[in-house]
């Protein structure tokens, strides 16, 4: 018996501890983007680190009694992905989502979920910025990179605009981050969409990366906030503005980023090592 044990004891001592995965939502259902075809890609990515076991809340279409009964239970989840762009939730499903994020849950952002919730003051606070839907000067500000600093550019004008697609370099802003620490300072991204004139009240936002807007593709000429970081309350938020559809989407920068914007937003920390196929400054890598 003693012997037995002892030869547990041992076991237990030198194998790896094993965390349960961190349980995560994707929610979905109402989008002007393909969320049938996309959700599938992210839940596949997030599953394959062995970090997350996901679940998929879809949320009915329209805007009647059936979407206003859509009520996850937000509080069994350590992260949230927001894959919905669509007709404004209850109230109730409204204010038990803000109190999920301000309470410390976690929250990632994905593309077109920006453009949802043009009113929802909150909301916008958690994204930082956001894009059409009826946004305008009053929604806050332009969230960019100028003369090697974040800036809030107030002036004027569109809210919510993207050029023709295009390949672009992501330029990493904020290196130490936890998402951001070891990857390439600069990585090339495959044709999607480079959303521009983004405004929003970007407060308590880190720009983790940027892309330049050039104006031959019809952009604004800005270094556009692509990844950004959101603390709201005591959640925090990961927002990434790129992948339009599953062609983009099959970016090793943008899987690798997902995989560990998702677990920042979780716990506050990344444990995945960079992957070896990660994209260069001048190639882009695709899975
Ligand atoms: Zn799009």
């Amino acid at each position: 018996m003693k012997t037995l044990c002892a030869a547990w004891l041992l076991a237990a001592s030198v194998l790896p501890v094993l965390a349960a995965p961190l349980p995560t939502l994707i929610i979905d259902g109402q989008n002007n983007h393909d969320w049938k075809a996309t959700t599938p890609v992210m839940k596949k990515d997030l599953e394959a680190t062995g970090l997350f076991s996901v679940e998929v809340a879809t949320a009915p279409g329209g805007n009647g009694p059936e979407l206003a009964a859509f009520q996850p239970d937000f509080a069994k989840y350590k992260v949230v992905v927001m894959n919905y762009n669509g007709a404004m939730w209850s109230d109730a499903t409204c204010q038990a989502f803000e109190a999920y994020v301000a309470g410390g849950g976690g929250l990632v952002v994905v593309h077109a979920a920006d453009n949802s919730f043009p009113k929802w003051p909150a909301y916008n606070a958690m994204i930082a910025v956001g894009g059409w839907s009826g946004r305008d000067d009053t929604s806050g500000a332009y969230l960019r990179w100028k003369d090697g600093k974040q800036v809030l550019d107030t002036q004027p004008g569109t809210v919510g605009h993207h050029g023709a697609q295009h390949p672009f370099v992501l330029e990493t802003r904020s290196p130490k981050h936890p998402i951001m620490a070891g990857l390439p300072e600069n990585w090339l991204h495959p044709a999607d969409e480079l959303y521009d004139f983004m405004r929003g009240p970007a407060k308590n936002a880190t720009i983790l990366a940027t892309a330049f807007a050039d104006t031959k593709f019809g952009g604004s000429g800005e270094h556009e906030a692509l990844l950004i970081a959101i603390d709201f309350g005591k959640g925090r938020v990961f927002h990434t503005m790129i992948g339009h559809g599953t062609e983009a989407m099959q970016c090793v920068g943008f899987i690798t980023t997902l995989q560990r914007g998702t677990e920042w937003a979780a716990t506050g920390k990344v444990t995945q090592p960079v992957p070896a196929d990660f994209p260069k400054p001048d190639a882009v890598s695709l899975r």
